[in-house]
């Protein structure tokens, strides 16, 4: 070993949300813990996902809502946006966010090393730092390096034209024109944020509807109000190529299209950063899709060795990342746990917001399970018509044979928290009835879970008993 070499119980690669919260709680639970990235600590949620997109939201979201506020009386003279401000604000966001992440760490006395890991073996792992390079030798590694944009190959990443979701985050200007490839939670979002900035935006999406997956319920309502911010969008269309400023699209319903771009976000899904990483001189497999294999106590084809978060099989999202940071540390270090993959909230932070946990009505079908559904509109929700924001409803989904709660659907304001009460009420094996007696505080939104529940059984007080 030379000077620069470490010899440690568990190595971590990858410090976004699932291998920083891993590293923390190893070493909470007494591990001697290397943390190992090449980039920022965060990872892409925090440098170049989640907290950028959703500081542009917010700001985009406020910006717009001012311009309509005269509904409500308040009157303003011309709002205007100073987009270099918006953009320093969000960096500092994420930057104050970087150091408390780096503050966590070091406390907690995780090692933290810069580089890129490749495994020499199934106890030892090769770091390269620019011209250095040295060795870690563990007895656990978990591999936690996370996802890339899918890349189309007319649609090659240029940084300056043809951009992934994380340029977009980090423009200079607001594009006057704006073409969003794929029609998915991540297109969807930024798309959203450019549309109430002021750019022309497109939405190009293969599949029958953008969001491909979700309940046509809920697309309908996020589809009138992207239209409403003049969002052009293309279903069942494909992005050919890009001459000049344009941008060749064959749509079904449209024929050829030539659509203005100044940027092409190309949003097309992620794929596991699983190359590249000398997984070939371990035992772990990696499946069709080259996502890496787990089992329930997330260890992979190699004792040695577990995978959580993006690069892992199961849905791509931070709070899956850190919950099974948080399983497979406890399991290295003894713990009785294990991941369960069902209830994992997916939000996606739309206008409104989406959020669902569980089975959605189709997906119980499709298992064979009766179901019993209840549905409560926000348009007759007396805190959403104070916050003057009633687009949407809450469904909740029980199993007929025993009340159990499978399934929450929320499309609406605040949906992203509203659905954290539906997760524990699912974990918790909760009935309609445990919702519907559960006395909720007036007025909230969270009332509408409550009204949803009672509408399961015909017992909603402010709506009547009809099928909406
Ligand atoms: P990552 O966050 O991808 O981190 C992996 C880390 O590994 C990186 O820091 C990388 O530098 C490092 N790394 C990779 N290979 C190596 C190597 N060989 N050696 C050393 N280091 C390496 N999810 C949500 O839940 N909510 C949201 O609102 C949300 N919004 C998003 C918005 C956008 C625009 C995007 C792109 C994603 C969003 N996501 C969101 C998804 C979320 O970012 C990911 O699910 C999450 O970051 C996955 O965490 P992770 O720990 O698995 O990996």
């Amino acid at each position: 070993m030379n000077s620069n070499d470490i010899r440690t119980e568990v190595v971590v690669i990858g410090a976004g949300p699932g291998g920083y919260v891993a590293a923390i709680r190893l070493a909470q639970l007494g591990k001697k813990v290397v943390l190992v990235d090449e980039d920022k600590l965060g990872g892409i949620c925090l440098n170049y996902g989640c907290i950028p997109s959703k500081a542009m939201i917010s700001a985009s979201g406020l910006f717009n809502k001012i311009k309509q506020s005269s509904k409500i009386g308040i009157k303003t003279g011309k709002v205007t946006i100073d987009f270099s401000k918006m953009q320093e604000w969000k960096d500092g966001i994420v930057s104050k966010l970087n150091k408390g992440t780096e503050f966590l760490c070091k406390k907690n006395n995780v090692t933290i090393v810069k580089g890129t890991a490749v495994f020499e073996n199934s106890n030892r792992l090769k770091i390269s730092n620019g011209k250095n390079s040295s060795y870690i030798d563990f007895k656990k590694a978990i591999i936690a390096t996370g996802s890339k944009p899918v890349e189309l190959p007319n649609f090659k990443f240029d940084d300056k034209k043809i951009i992934s979701s994380r340029g977009a985050l980090y423009l200079k200007e607001i594009p006057e024109n704006l073409v969003v490839i794929g029609g998915g939670y991540i297109g969807l979002e930024i798309g959203t944020i450019y549309a109430k900035l002021g750019s022309k935006v497109s939405i190009v999406e293969m599949e029958d509807q953008i969001l491909p997956g979700f309940d046509k319920n809920v697309v309908n309502v996020i589809q009138k109000n992207l239209e409403k911010l003049d969002v052009n969008i293309y279903v069942n269309a494909k992005a050919d190529k890009i001459e000049n400023n344009k941008i060749a699209i064959d749509s079904k319903e449209k024929g050829k299209v030539l659509l203005d771009a100044d940027k092409v976000l190309v949003a097309v899904g992620r794929h596991p950063n699983t190359k590249n990483l000398g997984l070939e001189n371990t035992k772990v497999k990696l499946n069709e899709k080259e996502f890496v294999d787990v089992d329930k106590n997330l260890m992979t084809d190699d004792e040695n060795i577990y995978a959580i978060g993006d690069v892992s099989v199961g849905p791509m999202l931070a709070h899956k990342a850190s919950m099974q940071g948080k399983i497979a540390a406890g399991i290295i270090a003894g713990e009785k746990v294990s991941y369960d993959n069902f209830v994992v909230p997916a939000v996606v932070f739309t206008d409104p917001e989406i959020a669902s946990v569980g089975l959605s009505e189709d997906e119980a079908k499709d298992k064979g399970i009766k179901v019993k559904t209840g549905k409560f509109p926000f348009s007759v929700s007396s805190r959403a018509m104070t916050r003057e924001e009633t687009q949407g409803f809450v469904k909740v989904i029980a199993n007929e044979a025993d009340d159990k709660i499978i399934g929450v659907q929320i499309v609406g304001s605040d949906a992203s928290d509203l659905i954290s009460e539906a997760s524990l009420a699912i974990k918790m094996n909760s009935t309609i009835d445990d919702l519907a007696l559960t006395i909720h505080p007036h007025p909230t939104l969270s009332e509408s879970l409550m009204e949803a529940s009672e509408a399961t059984m015909g017992k909603a007080i402010h709506i009547l008993k009809l099928k909406l």
